[in-house]
């Protein structure tokens, strides 16, 4: 089954690659970085963890739209 889609999932991760890795408790600049998702039910669990302070963000957002 080839698909050349990218899937609703694959964007939403790029897009939180590209923006927000910059820690708000810190102000590190996490460019290596990158938000790690993971799928559960119909929702998008993302996590970043500073490396610099160790703080942890986590945002949760919906496949529903
Ligand atoms: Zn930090």
């Amino acid at each position: 089954m080839a698909s050349t889609h990218r899937s609703p999932f694959e964007r939403l991760r790029t897009q939180y690659n590209d923006v927000d890795l910059v820690c708000p408790s810190c102000g590190y600049d996490d460019e290596d970085g990158e938000w790690q998702a993971a799928t559960a039910g119909r929702t998008v669990q993302y996590r970043h963890v500073c490396p610099s302070c160790g703080a942890i963000r986590r945002r949760t957002l919906s496949l529903d739209s």
